[in-house]
């Protein structure tokens, strides 16, 4: 139900359902998918919901989560209650990124990785960044493709991620390549196959392998929500972002 306030408890009940989906999906996989990954991590993406809610997931075991908006990262892994409740909180920033803004994502305490780099400028600006703030450290990141080719999906082409991983290999020495992220398009129909969003991201890995010469257990695959995040593990997700079914859906201001 949209809007619907969510009761003390059922963050983290439905935190746990989740949890057991992915299991399940996890040991559903066929032999030559287990190979490639271990089990998948669970990103919750608290986007638009409030502080309670984060920390009751994080009292129920969760330590990943994902913030879509600048804005809304920056106030919470600076929110004071948050910092002493979740000392272990690891964030994902899985948004849109404008360049001038990534100094303020990159001072985020408890900065995990981003996983929404898309070209060449953004990796490089990002890398500048961590090195002048953070110095020595790394920070991970994954490519964004656009798998589903929509004009309103960011993220790289697919034939033009190989180029753009070897760009961050060779020349941003503060960043650490960990994997590849989609979106995909919501409205697949899963009784017709396979989501093709999915299949191309493995196939955009299996090119970046050949070119950096990696083996592909070594490149993440971000892919999988709330609608699709079993399918997306069956076909070798390695990270899912799920965040309606753990907090409810979304409302909006109109
Ligand atoms: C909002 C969002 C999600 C989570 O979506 P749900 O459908 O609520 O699970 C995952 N990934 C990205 C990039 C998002 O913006």
């Amino acid at each position: 139900m949209l809007g619907r306030i969510m009761a003390d408890g059922e963050v983290a009940k439905a935190l746990i359902s989740v949890l057991e989906r992915i299991s399940a999906a996890s040991i559903a996989r066929s032999q030559d998918v287990v190979s490639l990954c271990s089990k998948p991590r669970l990103v919750a993406v608290s986007k638009t919901k409030p502080k309670q809610m984060i920390i009751e997931a994080y009292n129920a075991g969760q330590r990943h989560f994902g913030e879509n908006y600048i804005q809304e990262l920056v106030e919470k892994s600076n929110d004071e209650k948050i910092q002493s409740s979740c000392p272990d909180i690891r964030w994902h920033m899985i948004g849109p990124i404008q360049s001038n803004k990534v100094k303020k994502i990159i001072e985020s305490p408890n900065l995990y990785c981003i996983e929404t780099v898309h070209n060449a400028k953004l990796a490089t600006t990002i890398n500048n960044a961590v090195k002048k703030l953070l110095g020595d450290k790394k920070l991970k990141v994954y490519l964004q493709v656009n798998t589903s080719g929509e004009e309103n999906k960011s993220g790289i082409s697919p034939d033009k991620v190989g180029e753009l991983a070897t760009h961050v290999v060779e020349t941003c020495s503060n960043l650490e390549l960990l994997g590849l992220m989609t979106i995909g398009a919501f409205d697949h129909d899963l009784s017709k196959g396979p989501n093709p969003d999915f299949q191309t991201l493995l196939k955009c890995r299996a090119g970046v392998c050949e070119t950096l010469c990696k083996e592909p257990q070594d490149l993440e695959l971000s892919m999988g929500m709330s609608n699709d995040f079993e399918h997306a593990i069956l076909v070798g997700s390695s990270n899912v972002r799920v965040g309606s079914t753990i907090f409810g859906a979304r409302e909006y201001k109109k």
